[in-house]
Parts: structure tokens; sequence; C-alpha cells
């Protein structure tokens, strides 16, 4: 029998397993009992949290089979009428059929992008390529096309000149990630501020939304790995992960992440890296 029971002095749950045998005369009266009794509260401490581990692992598996499911249903419908129409009768809807399915497939792409980019962080495989780079210029490079289409507007305000000691790519993939958060949970906000800051002997880049923020219990967890602000899968709200990984790939630059947020006033999140 396994049960629970308290520690008088410290009032901690402890948990004990006893096993024993009686044995009976011929009157079936007991006359003798041998056991043993067993503090199991460590292994039980180890049974919930491996269960609770394998339980995020399930749901992290249903939503990224969820989201990879729409994309890829996009993409196959798509296909299928790119396949049965006649490229000269409607050339319009030719080009629009084609863009859906390249959306789709970047979806795809980012997403697999993400659990390759996990697995590799999980395994210490991810490498840094560092080069001495102006900050700026990354941001310029990564942000053009979403000027160039006008919905959303993105300034880059400081100091322009700093220059970092970093691996351009994992930082443009930090970047991305930030503006498209802001892009994604915080539609209304059309203004977004990537400011570059000196800071002693770091840079300082951040990236402002005026969206609905987050609240201050969210915000310590955003950064954990499969963490999504609500439990219900939403569609196209990615898989927890981005922040994870922006995270992961800052510390492995010796530098810090983290947001400065207040609800209904937008987010600032940030990140420093040495010069
Ligand atoms: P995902 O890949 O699901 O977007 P992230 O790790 O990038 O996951 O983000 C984790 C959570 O942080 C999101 O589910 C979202 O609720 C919250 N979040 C991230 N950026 C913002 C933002 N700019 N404004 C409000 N909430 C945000």
């Amino acid at each position: 029998m396994e049960f629970r029971t308290a520690e008088t002095r410290e009032q901690r749950p402890k948990w004990l397993k006893f096993k024993g045998k009686a044995y009976f005369n011929e009157e079936r009266v007991a006359y003798r009992f041998v056991g043993t009794s067993l503090d199991i509260t460590a292994q039980k401490i180890i049974d919930d949290a491996t269960r609770e581990l394998l339980k995020k692992k399930d749901d992290f598996l249903s939503i990224a089979s969820h989201e990879l499911k729409t994309p890829v249903t996009t993409l196959k419908a798509t296909l299928q009428l790119l396949n049965r129409m006649n490229q000269d009768q409607a050339p319009s809807m030719f080009s629009s059929l084609i863009e859906l399915a390249n959306k789709s497939m970047t979806k795809v792409t980012v997403l697999i992008e993400e659990l390759l980019n996990v697995s590799k962080l999980n395994q210490g495989q991810l490498q840094l390529n560092k080069k001495k780079f102006p900050i700026s210029k990354v941001i310029e490079e990564c942000f053009s096309h979403i000027r160039a289409a006008g919905v959303y507007n993105i300034r880059t305000e400081g100091d322009m000149e700093l220059e970092v000691s970093a691996d351009p790519e994992r930082i443009e993939q930090v970047l991305i990630n930030l503006v498209n958060n802001a892009i994604k949970y915080a539609p209304e906000s059309k203004d977004i501020v990537i400011r570059i800051e000196k800071d002693m002997t770091r840079a300082r880049v951040s990236v402002t939304d005026n969206g609905p923020g987050i609240q201050p219990e969210q915000a310590s967890h955003i950064f954990e790995r499969y963490y999504q602000v609500g439990s219900n899968i939403r569609h196209d709200s990615g898989l927890g992960l981005g922040l994870y990984i922006s995270t992961e790939i800052i510390k492995r630059h010796g530098g810090e992440i983290g947001v400065e947020s207040q609800v209904g006033r937008g987010s600032t999140f940030w990140f420093t890296l040495p010069l």
C-alpha cells in the first residue's frame, strides 16, 4: 500500500510504501505480521515531474502536427487546383495560387527549421560563426521586405554604427522572431521600433510594439520551451519555440534577453550582445 502523509515537523508531504504479510492460525486469527515501510517521497517527485514532462511533450506534438497540417493542406489544395487549370485561361488566378502555395511552403519550412533548431540545441550542436558587423546592417537586410509591403512601419533608431561580434545569421533569426511576434501578437500596432544602444561593454537591441502587452506572471514563462500564453491551440500561433530558440542563441553569445511590458501598453523585447 502506498499513501501520502505529512511530516510533523516540516509539514511537507511525504509518501510511504508499506509492504507486508500476515500469518494466520487455524482459527484464521492473525498471529504475526512481517513487513517493511519505505519512504518513497523522492521517487514520487520524480514520477510526477516525468509525467508532467511527458504531458508537455504530448501537447507539443499535437500543436506541432496541427501547425504543420494547416499549411500542408493549403499547399495540397492549391497544387490540385493548379494542376486542373489551364494557365492561358486565367493568368491572374494562376499567379495568386502560386503565391498562396509559396506562402504555405514558407510556413512549413519555418516550422521545420524551428523543430530542427530545437533538436540541435538539445544536443548542444548549435554552431556560431562569429563576425564583426554593424548590427543595423542585419536589421536593414531582414526587414526591407516588410517595409516594402507597406503595412507595418518598422523604424530603426539609435547607434547605426555600433558593431557587435556575433553570428549574423543567428542574430537575424532572433530579430525576425521578435518582429514577427510583434506582428502576430500585436497586429493592431502598426509601428514597430527597433532601438540600438551602447550600454558599457554591450550592445542593447530592443523591439517595441504598442500591442496588448503581457501579464507579469506570464512574462517570466514565455522564454521557456513550448510555452504559449493561453492553453488553447490557436491557428497560426506557432510552436511556442521562437523565444526559447532566441534565448538559447543569445545566451550562447554571452548576452541576455528579456521583456518589459505593461498590459494594454505594449511590449519591449530586448537583448544584449558583447561588442
Ligand atoms: P510562438 O512560436 O508560439 O510564437 P514564442 O516563443 O515566439 O512562441 O512566444 C511565446 C508567447 O509569447 C506567445 O505565445 C505569445 O503569447 C507571447 N508573445 C510573444 N511576443 C509577444 C508580443 N510582442 N506581444 C504579446 N505577446 C507576445
